[in-house]
């Protein structure tokens, strides 16, 4: 992930400004190229209020006190791109864990200090980095390591060499964890140490090849976690963590190759979102069940010790795994990391009388700008029968239609899967057969990862306007009450609140409102289930919920103490505070306002300052859309935190005026922004629109605006996709499906 670094602010204050030196801020900080080809040793001597403790890159030497304040001197780094430079100072408490085999310091705000797990934060860095070393053969690359939590830091985490930061608002839980809650935190820990390896000791050249570091280090960290913690299903989080994010986008027009050409870098933040986070781990999972687990290994470690402290192109890195794969992979580049867009795999089961006539495989680009050649693909085919014995047949698919003649004959299937435990990268569409038969029986596949896959394969069936939401909506709340995969639940909660809120026409939502709102109370109240699946019951039935009965509900649940089985804290307080003004209750003007004087912390203020955005009146979308450009003290991290209650789809009226406005103001953005504001800025306002008159207005937007730079107009592109697809689908569904 991307870097910053906390620079000093008032004396009194804790360290919380962060300044960002990647992708190219460094020349800011010191006269320097900002190339991450060019690498430099740094050394670095910093003067500081007296009390304060300073850590960076390299080892603190010595620290004395002058007439300046304390001086505070480093040891010389090895040689590191600029963008890694950092460094942190402020009144910081230092926690070490004991019995670890590396020294690793955290560092944390004192006054946060005692609800910080400090000990199981350095664990899995410790962890990671040992089974790292082990896994490349090679020793941690830089000759200490600490972590620091940093306050208002904008990313999950940023992997300076020596001193990886995390942020301190998601790592410090101010509620119980959900399990996605905590595995998305260790899978954050592995992303940024595996960086010091991928990134760090091993740089891409330039910018174009940011998905080298960034595909690796996600890819890296699923297979630690798979090897260190079998029992928490790795390759689902993975599929549910990566895979949509990467199709959404991979299917629109606005997609990009893996490697982004990129001309300028004043560009180079348009390279960071789904393509390099999510679609690059993707294919390094197709690459690496293609050549196997030994050559995918024997080839990273060649590729390591080929380019230690120097850089790297994705070309050096398909030739190291081609040695010992003993292939060329320059083919597969061609059509992976060159080419933009994804394939759609299609089954067409043929049965007559109870027998397999035919089964065929057919893929097709999603989008016509990927060019018309299929892609390789190497799968793995499930075959379920009636009796749920599953028969998994690996295929390599080369051309537009697969046919699978050893499946002719077979006696017809219960179901069948193209794309079973996720090797492929393609999104797959179920055969009608298939469909009918999971309709009936989904509840019942035994294996979680197979089961949260066929899930996401119906939901994709959804997206394409094929199945019905409504059909959808009725089997997730038939299947929920029984689900005990947390991962899962989580999974179908998102989308059964995406379906309910958007794809469904507003008379057919009407209709079904109240029988989610049931479902998902009664799962939130259910004490015989996990405290993680009761909080994902009750998390979604917030950003559901709407009914008047329900709306005097959640006022009164301010007073309770407890909310699904547990205390409820400032965290829940706040999302049902800001709930409440999106729906606009008239209640809830006086419930923040006590709100805000009950919590009197700087995170209560930002909390306030999101919940108010969410206010469904005129004149709040004004106030709030000027200041987002005019109000040069807005901290960046609650103007992302409030995007969201601003384009509630509750005030999509309101905010439809905004929506061209914002588009046009893309160029000052992503001038003015860090680096993943313009995705979530673009993102907030168009999924903050579901209407005819929000695609019409996006359309002419794209028409018009020819002028727009093409990297902002591929970011728009990407984002609208949900949009049509959110209108196409109500469309093709504006009625109730007949009960099945
Ligand atoms: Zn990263």
């Amino acid at each position: 992930m991307p870097a910053s670094f906390a620079s000093r602010t008032r004396r009194t204050r804790p360290p919380t400004c962060t300044r960002s030196l990647v992708p190219a801020d460094a020349n800011l900080l010191f006269p320097c190229f900002d190339q991450p080809d060019l690498k430099a040793k740094v050394t670095l001597t910093l003067t500081t209020p007296l009390g304060w403790t300073s850590v960076a890159n390299g080892a603190r030497l010595r620290s004395e006190s002058t007439s300046r304040g304390l001086v505070t001197t480093f040891r010389e780094t090895e040689a590191i791109s600029t963008y890694l430079i950092a460094f942190a100072t402020g009144p910081w408490a230092e926690v070490q864990a004991s019995g670890t085999r590396k020294s690793i310091t955290l560092y944390a705000r004192k006054s946060r200090l005692a609800e910080v797990d400090a000990d199981s934060i350095i664990r899995a860095n410790d962890r990671a980095a040992t089974w790292l070393e082990e896994y490349f053969g090679t020793p941690f690359p830089f000759h200490k390591l600490d972590v620091v939590l940093a306050p208002a830091f904008p990313f999950g985490g940023m992997e300076h060499p020596g001193a990886i930061f995390y942020s301190e608002e998601r790592f410090v839980f101010r509620e119980r964890p959900t399990l996605p809650q905590r595995l998305g935190r260790t899978a954050t820990i592995y992303h940024e140490v595996a960086h010091q390896w991928f990134g760090d000791l091993v740089t891409m050249e330039w910018f174009d090849d940011l998905w080298l570091k960034e595909g690796f280090a996600t890819y890296m960290a699923a297979k630690m976690q798979d090897a260190l913690d079998p029992a928490s299903e790795a390759w689902k989080s993975f599929y549910l963590r990566n895979k949509p994010v990467a199709y959404a986008v991979d299917g629109s027009d606005g997609t990009t190759p893996v490697w982004q050409r990129l001309g300028n870098l004043d560009q180079a933040k348009s390279n960071y979102g789904a393509i390099v986070y999510n679609k690059a781990p993707s294919v390094l999972k197709q690459l690496n069940y293609l050549v196997g687990d030994d050559a995918f290994r024997e080839g990273l470690q060649l590729f390591v010790s080929r380019h230690r402290y120097a850089n790297a192109t994705w070309r050096d890195l398909l030739d190291a795994i081609a040695t010992p794969a003993r292939r060329s992979l320059r083919p597969w580049g061609d059509d992976y990391i060159l080419r933009p867009g994804m394939p759609v795999l299609e089954q067409r089961l043929e049965v007559r009388d109870g027998r397999i006539a035919r089964f065929a495989l057919v893929q097709r680009p999603a989008r016509a700008l990927s060019g018309g050649r299929p892609w390789p693909i190497r799968t793995e085919l499930l075959v379920m029968s009636d009796k749920g014995e599953a028969t998994r047949i690996p295929l390599t698919i080369t051309s537009d239609t697969t046919v699978v003649d050893e499946l002719t004959g077979r006696p017809a299937p219960a179901f069948v899967f193209a794309n079973s435990r996720d090797f492929a990268y393609a999104v797959t569409l179920l055969d009608p057969g298939s469909v009918a038969s999971l309709e009936r029986t989904i509840g019942s596949v035994k294996d979680p990862f197979l089961r949260t896959m066929l899930w996401g394969a119906l939901w994709d069936l959804v997206r394409e306007a094929l199945l019905s939401p409504q059909r959808y909506v009725s089997l997730v709340l038939r299947e929920l009450p029984n689900e005990t995969d947390e991962q899962l639940v989580a999974g179908l909660l998102s989308r059964l609140t995406r379906a309910t809120t958007a794809y469904l026409a507003p008379v057919l939502r009407d209709a079904s409102l109240p029988d989610v709102e049931r479902t998902l109370l009664r799962g939130a109240n259910n004490a015989d289930t996990p405290y993680g699946i009761r909080k994902a019951h009750f998390d979604a039935w917030l950003r559901v919920a709407a009914t008047q009965p329900t709306v005097d509900l959640m006022a009164g649940m301010l007073d309770s103490t407890t909310i699904a089985g547990e205390p409820l804290q400032a965290p829940t307080r706040w999302a049902i505070v800001t709930r409440l003004m999106a729906l606009g209750a008239a209640s809830a003007p006086e419930l923040l306002a006590r709100e805000e004087a009950r919590d009197r912390s700087p995170e209560g203020a930002r909390r306030a300052f999101v919940a108010r955005a969410a206010r469904p009146d005129a004149e709040t979308k004004r106030t709030y859309f000027t200041r987002y450009f005019a109000d040069t003290s807005l901290n960046e991290d609650w103007a992302t935190a409030s995007l969201d209650g601003f384009n509630s789809l509750e005030s999509q009226a309101l905010t439809l005026p905004y929506l061209v406005p914002a588009l046009d103001s893309l160029p000052w953005i992503q001038r003015n922004r860090r680096i993943f504001y313009v995705g979530a800025w673009i993102g907030s306002f168009l999924d903050g629109q579901t209407s005819d008159s929000a695609q019409v207005a996006v359309r002419a937007f794209l028409e018009q605006r020819d002028d727009l730079p093409l990297d902002l107009r591929r970011k728009v592109l990407q984002a609208a996709d949900e949009l049509e697809r959110t209108v196409r689908i109500r469309r093709a569904f504006s009625v109730a499906a007949p009960t099945s």
